[in-house]
Order: structure tokens, then sequence, then C-alpha cells
């Protein structure tokens, strides 16, 4: 490293380290030697180390977010095939993805549908889009969310885990009607929505429609007044799809170029590439 001899590189780091400057103390050195060797003017090399500095932050904290999202691997908007759920709105869900508007309102999105229609993977991928463009999400499957927040209320300390849920803007519970009578009859899912009305978004995805979820909650009323908050200012996608994994076998089944009931162009590179694969 060809550093100019008027400067103390031990000092220097030290004071970089003191402005927790990280990125310019480990590249300073290369840049200032290219900056001798090209003859930069120094307000260049200043703006080079400083734009430097503000990429690898942003990249942190979006490996922060990341981290702390719990996400399921590998469910990614790529992944998805959007016309094997054609009721799904694929601008939309960009739209979406961009944070637009609804999570700055407390809107939330709701995925009804039956299983393996692609409901999980939808919310992971919405999720991982919006922690790359920057908001903060919490993935959860409900009954195990449900379960941490009981233990809290049992301490006296539910408020508080409500609280520290505020800092996401998106919370995703998945598969929101599998919680278990004694998990409804604490009502802490009631509180929890309660809390985020209006103010922090929820995505939930859920197996049954409505009119079925009275086992979710302690009495029918409370089943009402939670629908009713949750509604209020939400999408709705009612992905009423057969099985994408029951339909892919079948267009297996069926060889590449006679699929059974289902034709989507993806759907059969997926079925290509799981038979290379064998
Ligand atoms: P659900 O949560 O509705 O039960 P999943 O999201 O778990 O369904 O989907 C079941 C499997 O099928 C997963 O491996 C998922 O990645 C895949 N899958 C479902 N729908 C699609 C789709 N439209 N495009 C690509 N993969 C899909
Ligand atoms: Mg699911």
């Amino acid at each position: 490293m060809s550093t100019p001899p008027m400067i103390d590189a031990q000092r220097l780091s030290l004071m970089l380290n003191e402005l927790r400057l990280p990125a310019i103390k480990h590249m300073w050195g290369d840049f200032a030697a290219r900056a001798d060797k090209e003859g930069w003017p120094a307000a260049r090399l200043l703006a080079a180390l400083a734009e430097h500095e503000i990429a690898e932050r942003d990249r942190r904290r979006t490996e922060r977010h990341l981290a702390e999202a719990k996400l399921p691997a590998g469910k990614t908007l790529d992944t998805f095939a959007f016309d094997a759920v054609p009721m799904v709105s694929k601008a939309q869900v960009m739209a979406m993805c961009a944070g637009d508007g609804w999570l700055e309102q407390g809107a939330n999105l709701i995925l009804f549908g039956p299983p393996g229609g692609g409901k999980t993977h939808l919310a992971a991928a919405i999720g991982l889009a919006l922690v790359e463009n920057g908001w903060r999400v919490l993935f959860a499957r409900t009954s195990d969310l449900v379960q941490r927040l009981q233990v809290a209320r049992r301490e006296l300390a539910l408020e508080s885990a409500l609280a520290k849920l505020d800092k996401y803007h998106l919370l995703v519970l998945d598969d929101f009607a599998y919680i278990s009578r004694d998990q409804a009859e604490t009502s802490v899912l009631f509180e929890l929505i309660s809390a985020r009305y209006e103010r922090r978004s929820m995505l939930i995805t859920a197996n049954q429609p409505f009119g079925e979820w009275n086992s979710i909650f302690p009495d029918p009323a409370m089943t009402l007044a939670a629908v009713d908050r949750l509604v209020h200012h939400a999408t709705i996608f009612e992905m009423n799809v057969e099985s994408y994994r029951r339909r892919t076998a079948e267009a297996r089944r069926a060889g590449p170029g006679r699929p059974a009931n289902f034709t989507t162009p993806k759907v059969l590179e997926a079925v290509r590439d799981n038979q290379d694969d064998k």
C-alpha cells in the first residue's frame, strides 16, 4: 500500500473506527494509491470513499433485515409462476413489492386458498422483495408467533412484545387458520391485530375463508371484530387453484408434450428441470 509518508495510517484507522466508517477504513489505502497514481482531485477521492461507505452500509442493513425476517429459503418472485394463479395480478403484486402506499397506511394483504396453491411461496416472495426494497419484515407461522405471545402474556410482557413487533413494517402470519383451540382461548392474536390496526401491515395466509375462522378466536364477536379490522384496509387474493405440486406431478405423468390439464410454460420448465435432475 503506497501510503503518503505524512499520514499516520494507524491513527487514521483508529479515527475511522471511532467514526464507524469500516468500509472507508478498509478501502482508503487502495483508493488513495489509485488517486495518487491517476491524479484524482481530492474531492473525487472523498466522494468515492463516501459512496463506498454508503453502499456497504445499505448492503449490511439489507443483510441484517434478511436475517431477522426469517423467510423460508428459495421462495422468490422469479420462481413464482404467476400464470398458475390467474386471479393474482402480477402487476399489482409488483406494485405492492415496491411498498407504495399500503405499508405506510398499515393496510393488509390476505391470501386465501386450498393447500398447495402457492400462498406461502407468494407471501415469502413478497416479504423478500420488500426487504430488498428497504422495508422490515418478519415471517412467522401463526401458531409459533401466538405461542411466543402467550409466553409474553404469562410473564406480563405482552404489551412490550407487541411493541417490539412494531419495528416490522410487515408481519407475515402464515397459516392463520391453523391455530389450536387452547391457543385461541387467550386471544393474543386479537390483541396483535388490534395493536397493528391502521398502523402496521400484516400479510395473512389461510386455507379457510372468514366464515370458518370461529375456531381462531374465543368467541364469535371477537372473530367478527378481528375480521372487521383486518379487512377494513385490505387487498384479498383468492388463490382458488388446484395444488401446484399435484398439477406439476400430473403434468409430469402426462409427459411434457401432453400435459394433463395444466399447461403453463413455467410449470413445464419446472417439470423438465425435475426430470433432468433424476
Ligand atoms: P400453500 O402455502 O398455499 O399451501 P405453497 O406456497 O407451500 O402452498 O406451495 C406448495 C409448493 O408448490 C411449494 O414448493 C411452492 O414453492 C410451489 N408453488 C406453488 N405455487 C407455485 C407457483 N405459482 N409457482 C411456482 N411454485 C409454486
Ligand atoms: Mg402454506
